[in-house]
């Protein structure tokens, strides 16, 4: 069971409201449209150019909801100082959605709202919100057949949803400034360092400030759910479990105490048991699709009862697919594996003999 504090309780801001959670730091919700109802972000204490203000670290998805909440926090929640720079952790809508709004929003003659992310994950966002998604619908839907997933409904709820990324994030700011591993922000007189995690999204950014002791960890660790992590169509051959296990596992170098600020869920203490419940996870997974392959060959499709007791609906059945297919990529790259295309041009794992 997990051993995880949670030094606020139950207590959570209201939509449009802050709460303090350290000196200068400010935690705020967002709705979202999906299962997953709420993302936070965070609003520092800045200091640039002799001028007060704010550093919001993500933005929520691009809609009126977020938008309205936003301008109920501008009136009431800061101060009556304005927004000096966007920070974005990792290219997904929830997270660099309103960038764009809000950099314009803030910026003025004299004084340019800067965006700061990960060179990757603006490029990409950058693409993903001019295209849809990057690829075209085709490729998804040839790359999700050879992996065994025929159903035209699931194929179908992709192909209704290649207007997702560009519907949550219609623009992204043209022009950036580079976060990067190990660089150190100083945000208002507070040191803050990147640490950057993959196999999330292409680059994430987490920042960890070892004066206040505390972690804003993004998505790449969760307090209650496991992070995504999927294989896509645009990277077809991708390992990104062990990009993910690996940059978790770094992150054991930070304290054990440190406070942990994630972008679903609520605050908490106890990073460390949190990334060994994650590896433990991603192991009993493993360890399914291993018995599963011994005796027969198994495609990504074949796999999802294996991983997933539940009945799945077409949205989630895209999703678990990349996640299936992420944890078989892991094992093959590990030599445990061996990938074997049927006549049928599917391809199924079997273990290496
Ligand atoms: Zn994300």
């Amino acid at each position: 069971m997990s051993q995880l504090a949670y030094p606020f309780g139950e207590t959570v801001p209201a939509v449009g409201t802050t709460l303090d959670v350290a000196r200068g730091v400010r935690w705020l919700r967002m709705p979202l449209p999906f299962a997953l109802d709420h993302v936070n972000l965070w609003l520092l204490r800045d200091r640039q150019d002799g001028r007060d203000g704010w550093a919001i670290v993500d933005c929520g998805i691009a809609n009126d909801a977020t938008r309205a909440a936003w301008e109920q926090l501008f009136a009431n929640g800061l101060e009556g100082l304005p927004v000096l720079r966007v920070i974005v952790t990792h290219l997904h809508p929830d997270h660099v959605g309103l960038a764009d709004w809000l950099t314009r929003r803030w910026s003025t003659a004299g004084h340019t709202c800067p965006l700061w992310m990960s060179a990757t994950d603006w490029h990409a966002a950058r693409l993903f919100a001019g295209t849809g998604n990057g690829t075209d619908i085709g490729a998804v839907a040839r790359f999700l057949a050879r992996h065994g997933l025929t159903d035209p409904v699931v194929l179908g709820e992709v192909s209704g949803r290649r207007r997702f990324y560009a519907d949550g994030v219609p623009d992204v700011p043209g022009q950036y400034h580079r976060l990067m591993d190990g660089l150190v922000l100083d945000i208002g007189g507070v040191q803050w360092r990147c640490i950057a995690g993959y196999g999330h999204a292409p680059e994430h950014i987490a920042l960890h400030s070892a004066e206040l002791d505390l972690l804003i960890s993004g998505d790449m660790v969760l307090p209650r759910i496991s992070t995504n992590v999927s294989v896509f169509a645009t990277e077809p051959e991708a390992n990104p479990l062990e990009l993910y296990l690996g940059s978790i596992g770094r992150m054991r170098a930070l304290p054990p105490g440190v406070r942990v600020l994630p972008a679903h869920g609520r605050p908490f203490v106890g990073l460390h048991e949190r990334i060994g419940e994650l590896e433990a996870h991603h192991e009993a997974r493993l360890a399914d699709v291993r018995s599963a392959c011994r005796t027969t060959a198994h495609s990504a499709a074949e796999l999802l009862p294996v991983l997933f007791h539940r009945q799945l609906d077409a949205h989630q059945t895209a999703f678990a697919m990349g996640e299936a297919i992420a944890h078989l990529h892991l094992l093959a790259a590990r030599g445990e594996m061996r990938a074997v295309t049927g006549t049928d041009g599917v391809v199924r794992f079997a273990m290496a003999a």
